[in-house]
């Protein structure tokens, strides 16, 4: 018999089946930790070692750039040449596909990809009279639609929005954003599928240049990448799919579990293979995954067995409130790496259900000096400053982006009113939808209501794009005094970023803000320019520079190498596996979050199942009595999920609430009581209305900056009513009612 290769020899029998199967599609449905991941990436490298097939034939598909970024290491660690493999999340393999063919669908290959903010203008521009939350609510309607692949003509759009006036604003949309030659989000999958199903050529191509398509993560796949997916493969393509039914938690945003379930039917008769070894998790900390999972009725239901032994029982530790579990947390983690030569900060983990409850952590690990990085939460590419640098950028690479045009004309003040720039917008149709062309165009037909100050302002804003566009032509190099400048370029792309970042006025326009209100915007822009260094001072390399961000914009903090305990969301953690995990915030309302029911409920479930098997050796759950919500210490309600873990797996420490029993497991998911009134709200029925009819207290507010809060107080002032606000995070604003920024909105119940 031949030598089994080193790589193929830890592999357990059906592992390696599924690393040999040819043919027929193959579905490989397992539980957490049964090396799911670990088949695919060993896949591809045997495909190329041992098959001789070509790395550039293999296209690997996977949830997160994080997770993608992870197995292409995984897999060059076997087989070097496996650095040939395409690995990508589905959104950047569409924008990949988009910068070759976008002409199929009237893109430049400069493209940028428009996020929700900008959707939203876009929406602003078509439609007047609405409010931002009402335009941001028809934004997801629109992304949801696309999540489904349903086009403004798709009999079913009803199921997202049954009136007609949707279905024109989804259309009229379209039509918008097609002329700033830009995509959303939801086109990187879409728009691919219109243009492989519309042109054979183009399928074609595709269909020869890629021979082996793997998904992992299959479970969260939505239709709209499900129909990438078929689009990708011809029958000829060989594709396995790997997934777990139990770790489907973006229903949300469209996943379809019977995708995963319905995989042999759908592509031909596929093969299932099973993995029912788990050699992540000590068999204690599956016990408790597995017993909170049991009450979800919509499951297949799968074995796993623990390879790596018993290990210490999980503790649940039930703390007073949030700022004991902070102290708590960090003591623990600090004990551990101090006394427990095996415990290093990189090993721990810290998960939450709510970006927001990351805050407390921060500033505890702060003051104790405890070295963590934050997965997931940063809202960095959000901010202000950043989106107004992002949209010079973007402008420079694509003259017919209106919706960046909007946002920085105008900013620093340049004397370009609304009037103005309607104006000028209106000249798009005659200049073939480019703006600097129509800026030309307005500005010879001066008579017609452009005033001398608005075409200063539009030329002295024109040539600062063409300067930044001049660096990365090359055609001349832009001497510039750098003792003046806010900004330290580096070098790549930072020197055409840092250049117009300053030549705009944006760098001194929030130097500015930084010294009114105390923040770090110019910091941040200057993060955004080292970050730029990396990339080309080219059309090209701009053009991956705001691709990147586009799709990164959720997961990016520079590692250095130092060991550091990861703050992080659940559903931030798919895929990843931490020696020890701490799970936060067990309580009814937060996790599971608010009140859900039935599917919903079994979703948060299935969150709790993927937290829990993140890890390997030692798990902690934590559940306060008191958590301040909207700057009120609330009591709390412990998770229902802790009353539904077997309790004799559990160690116990604190005082659990009156009537908690977590031996008494359920058989099936009790319906949740209403939640109890807190004082906070029944106060709230006396509402107090501001004396221009717009705020009551006790309504709920979301900011984008700080989050969920509440209405807590109304005063009358000479500027009219003021109004104060606390956030979940303890943070209190307070702000004149004429005076609302747009971060900020009232949210209707
Ligand atoms: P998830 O569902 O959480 O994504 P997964 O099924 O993808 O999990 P992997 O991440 O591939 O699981 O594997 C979990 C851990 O088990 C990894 O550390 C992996 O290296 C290890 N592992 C997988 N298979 C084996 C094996 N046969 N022998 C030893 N260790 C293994
Ligand atoms: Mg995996």
């Amino acid at each position: 018999m031949n030598e089994i290769p080193y790589y193929l020899q830890d592999l357990n029998p059906e592992q390696r089946d599924a690393v040999f199967h040819e043919g027929k599609p193959l579905l490989i449905l397992a539980g957490a930790g049964s090396g799911k991941t670990r088949v695919v990436t060993t896949k591809i490298a045997y495909l190329i070692r041992e098959k001789g097939v070509n790395p550039r034939s293999i296209l690997a598909v996977t949830f997160t750039n994080k997770a993608a970024r992870e197995m292409a290491e995984r897999a060059a660690a076997i087989e070097s040449a496996a650095a040939g493999a395409m690995l990508r999340t589905f959104h950047s393999f569409g924008a990949w596909f988009l910068r070759r063919n976008g002409e199929y669908a009237g893109l430049s290959s400069n493209f940028v990809i428009y996020d929700d903010d900008d959707m939203v203008t876009i929406l602003g521009s078509i439609i007047e009279g609405k409010k931002k939350n009402e335009l941001k609510l028809i934004a997801k309607q629109i992304a949801r639609a696309k999540d489904y692949f349903f086009t403004p003509e798709s009999a079913e759009l009803s199921f997202i929005n049954h009136s007609g006036e949707f279905r024109k604003i989804y259309a009229q949309y379209e039509e918008a954003l097609r002329k700033t030659g830009n995509v959303d989000f939801g086109d990187l999958i879409k728009k691919p599928v219109e243009i492989l199903r519309e042109n054979p050529g183009a399928a074609e191509r595709l269909h020869s240049r890629f021979r082996v398509v793997m998904v992992d993560e299959y479970q969260d796949a939505n239709v709209a990448q499900f129909e990438l997916l078929k689009a990708i493969c011809s029958p000829e393509t060989y594709l396995c799919v790997v997934g777990d039914d139990d770790q489907s938690i973006y229903r949300f945003r469209g996943a379809e579990v019977k995708n995963i379930l319905e995989f042999p039917q759908r592509f031909g008769g596929a093969d299932v293979i099973r993995l029912e070894k788990n050699y992540r998790s000590t068999a204690h900390i599956l016990d408790i995954a597995d017993s909170v999972v049991r009450h979800n009725a919509g499951r297949l239901g799968k074995k796993l067995s623990a390879e790596r032994g018993t290990g210490t029982k999980p503790m649940l530790a039930f703390l007073s409130d949030q700022d004991s579990e902070a102290r708590e947390c960090a003591a623990l983690i600090d004990n551990s790496v101090r006394t427990k030569k095996t415990s290093a900060y990189s090993d721990w983990a810290v998960l939450y259900r709510t970006n927001a409850q990351s805050l407390g952590f921060e500033n505890e690990f702060l003051r104790r000096k405890i070295p963590y990085r934050i997965v997931g939460s940063l809202k960095f590419y959000e901010r202000e400053e950043i989106k107004d640098a992002l949209a010079l950028l973007s402008f420079v690479v694509n003259t017919k982006d209106e919706v960046s045009f909007r946002r920085v004309i105008n900013k620093p003040a340049r004397g370009v009113g609304a009037a103005a720039l309607e104006r000028i917008l209106s000249e798009r149709a005659a200049a073939d939808w480019d703006i600097e062309a129509a800026c030309e165009r307005s500005g010879a037909l001066s008579a017609t209501g452009i005033s001398v100050k608005a075409r200063a302002g539009v030329n002295t804003f024109i040539e600062s794009i063409n300067r930044a566009r001049k660096i990365l032509l090359a055609v001349e190099s832009v001497k510039r005094d750098n003792s003046h400048c806010i900004l330290k370029a580096a070098q790549g792309l930072s020197c055409c970023a840092a250049g117009l970042i300053e030549d705009s006025g944006i760098a001194k326009y929030h130097r500015a803000r930084d010294e009114i209100n105390g923040e770090t915007r110019v910091a941040n822009l200057q993060e955004l320019v080292n970050n730029a260094a990396l990339y080309e001072a080219t059309p090209e390399g701009l053009a991956d520079f705001l691709e990147r961000i586009a799709l990164d914009r959720a997961i990016e903090q520079q590692e250095d190498g130092e060991p550091r305990v990861t703050l992080i969301t659940v559903h931030n953690t798919k895929g990843l596996e931490f020696h020890r995990v701490i799970m936060t915030g067990l309580e009814q309302g937060l996790f599971p979050r608010d009140d859900k029911e039935g599917d919903d409920l079994e979703e948060e479930r299935r969150l709790f199942y993927v937290g829990a098997t993140r890890a390997m050796d030692e798990l902690y759950l934590t559940s306060c009595a008191y958590r301040r919500m909207f700057g009120q210490a609330t009591p709390m309600r412990s998770s229902i999920f802790l009353e539904e873990a077997d309790g004799s797996k559990l160690r116990i420490v604190g005082t659990p609430p009156y009537g908690f029993n977590p031996a008494a497991l359920r058989h099936s998911a009790p319906k949740q009581a209403a939640p109890k009134e807190t004082e906070g709200q029944s106060a709230a029925i006396k509402r107090k209305t501001s004396s221009d009819g717009r705020w009551q207290i006790g309504d709920r507010v979301f900011n984008e900056d700080y989050g969920y809060g509440e209405i807590t107080a109304i005063n009358e002032g000479n500027e009219g009513p003021v109004i104060t606000v606390c956030y979940e995070n303890g943070r209190r604003q307070r702000f004149l009612s004429r005076a609302q920024s747009s971060r900020f909105m009232k949210i209707k119940d």
